[in-house]
């Protein structure tokens, strides 16, 4: 029986993964629901696993395979995100075996709530890269429900994605003045310190967001972002990414 997909894909971007041209696949659906998520006034919070992108179509997967061999001779990877590929498993290992086999470099763009199933993909070496969305510190539990919507466990499981031994992680965090000031983006950061990851400090859009209160305040300056990123000097490479200006360097040591 053939696999069914829904979500959309954007046959070549430039800017999910720095360097390279690779095609996007987004699967519809997730098991959070975080304050900021442009995507979540889709979600049912009985079922959150409901389309998130109105435009996603339900397709058969050959589909989605016929678009990243159409794409080919211009990508260098495909990068699986969301809602939150990890959800659909199925489907995102036989996209991820069919990128392999096509020698592109794979991605996943990951909440991380899944360890079990991104170790897998690791050890069938599907997996290149992790890009690892940490939404609060590690050491803070209540703020982490607060932003994803009351997942009870997301530190321990999002510590354990971390703690994945042979991946390559990058990590971003979403940033809102309503919730982010220097001790949030230290204390997220000091949990990477030793461990080689590029982190990413991602400008939050009030607009885009469903919750009121974010919608109301002014976002952070490009400026802004860039004071965030000089402080974590004790990290290897630090970057920013606006809408204006793309991703910058601010530290890179290596
Ligand atoms: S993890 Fe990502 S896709 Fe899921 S609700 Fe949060 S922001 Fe939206």
């Amino acid at each position: 029986m053939s696999l069914i997909f829904s979500g959309v894909i954007i046959p070549i971007s430039t800017i999910d993964w720095y360097g390279r041209s690779a095609s996007v696949v987004f699967f519809n659906g997730c098991n959070f629901n975080c304050l900021y998520c442009s995507n979540n006034k889709f979600i049912e919070v009985a079922n959150r696993l409901e389309p998130l992108f109105k435009q996603g179509n339900v397709v058969v997967i050959e589909e989605i395979e016929k678009h990243i061999l159409d794409a080919k001779n211009f990508i260098s990877a495909v990068v699986f995100s969301g809602g939150e590929p990890t959800a659909h498993f199925e489907e995102l290992q036989h996209l991820a075996g069919f990128a392999k086999k096509e020698g592109l470099l794979v991605g996943i763009e990951t909440n991380g709530y899944y360890p079990e199933r991104l170790e897998k993909l690791i050890k069938k070496r599907l997996l290149d890269k992790i890009f690892l969305d940490v939404k609060a510190p590690l050491n803070d539990m209540q703020k982490y429900k607060m932003i994803t919507g009351g997942i009870k466990d997301a530190t321990l499981r999002v510590s354990r994605t971390l703690d994945l031994r042979d991946a390559v992680i990058e990590v971003r965090t979403t940033v809102f003045r309503s919730f982010a000031d220097d001790c949030f983006i230290s204390g997220i950061a000091k949990a990477l310190s030793g461990r080689g990851c590029t982190y990413v400090i991602q400008k939050g859009i009030p607009e885009f967001a469903p919750d009121e209160r974010l919608q109301k305040e002014a976002p952070f300056s490009r400026d802004e972002l860039a004071a965030f990123a000089r402080s974590l000097d004790f990290l290897d490479d630090v970057r920013i990414r606006t809408k204006e200006k793309g991703e910058e360097r601010i530290i890179k040591k290596v």
